[in-house]
């Protein structure tokens, strides 16, 4: 594996079978030999987290009637060649989708594993440290991060990550922020903050295809008793430096609306302080980031309201540990 190898953005060409669908759907990947995924034809879908979306299904060969056949599991309408109406699928042709869904599923199960181990054999985040130089040392103090937790975290430097979106690559320097799972310490993924970002691409991940790990601040304890959630692997750093606190760990969300499924491994933390940007207060395409995530935690959570970003407050407008805390202690329960 080359080093610059994987990309946030992955596309596949659409398999020919379902070329009438061309311009209509995006995002197209490859899950086995018989199987894509995309965005769908009727009701769309964006990337998120760094994952593209996945909800269309297609099949090269469907087992009902041999032919490609493509199905939504957002919406539930599915496509074949020539079918100009939306149809939806019967009880048993449904079942039988979910039967192969799972067996596919099992395999991309086995396929991400052997991604990880691939990973975690490169050890590429132990290069991109090695790369660190005053330039990015420098960066990493605008943001709080002192030497001693470059060194803590692992932190790096990459010269020119590689990243794609839609069929165009591209390339920028990168600060490089390995996702290290508390207690076992095992390096799960490596963040790639770019430098010169083609925006709104700011992040791409080392690997892509991956569950997505929360960055946690604190690796050296259980994740249980108070934890504060914010949005971001960075804030979570500055947060954390300031706070100061070995009571309190900081975990870093890759985005106001994560992967719910991420959140599983504050199962046993409580109370958890969420602190958004102020833009995450708001619904925003039908989504309000902080009622979702309030929703998820029901009574276990406590909201803190601050007027900016946890970090500019810190580094620019004077938010100390003793005025954080204060804060978070007046944190309202939902
Ligand atoms: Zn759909």
């Amino acid at each position: 594996m080359t080093l610059l190898a994987s990309s946030l953005i992955m596309e596949t060409p659409l398999p020919i079978e379902f070329a009438e669908l061309a311009g209509k759907v995006s995002y197209v990947q490859r899950k086995t030999a018989g199987e894509y995924s995309s965005s769908c034809p009727f009701c769309g879908g964006q990337p998120h987290d760094g994952e593209l979306p996945d909800r269309f299904i297609m099949w090269i060969s469907s087992n009902a009637t041999g032919k490609p056949l493509g199905y939504c599991r957002k919406c539930g309408r599915k496509w074949w060649s020539g079918s100009n109406d939306v149809k939806k699928m019967t009880d048993a042709e449904r079942a039988e989708f979910e039967r192969i869904r799972v067996m596919a599923e099992r395999e991309r199960e086995s396929e991400k594993q052997a991604k990880l181990e691939q990973f975690k054999k490169s050890r590429v985040w132990e290069q991109y440290a090695k790369n660190l130089n005053e330039m990015a040392m420098n960066l990493y103090a605008q943001r709080g991060i002192t030497e001693y937790f470059v060194y803590h975290w692992g932190l790096g430097f990459c010269y020119n990550r590689k990243y794609q979106i839609g069929s165009e690559i591209l390339y920028s320097p990168s600060l490089t922020i390995p996702i290290i799972r508390p207690i076992t310490k095992e390096v799960v993924n490596v963040k790639h903050r770019l430098l010169n970002p083609n925006m709104p691409y700011k992040y791409s991940l080392e690997m892509s295809g991956l569950p997505v790990e929360l960055f946690v601040a604190d690796t050296d304890k259980e994740l249980v008793g108070s934890v504060l959630l914010v949005e971001g692997e960075f804030k979570a750093m500055t947060t954390y430096i300031t706070l100061d606190n070995p009571n309190i760990n900081v975990v870093g969300m890759p985005s106001s609306t994560p992967d719910l499924d991420s959140l599983a491994i504050l199962a046993n933390c409580e109370p958890v302080y969420i602190i958004l940007d102020p833009d995450a207060f708001f619904s925003r395409n039908g989504t309000n980031p902080l009622k979702r995530l309030t929703d998820y935690f029901k009574g276990r959570c406590r909201v803190v309201r601050l007027p900016g970003k946890v970090d500019d407050l810190i580094m620019k407008h004077g938010l100390t540990k003793d005025k954080l805390v204060n804060v978070i202690k007046s944190a309202k329960s939902t």
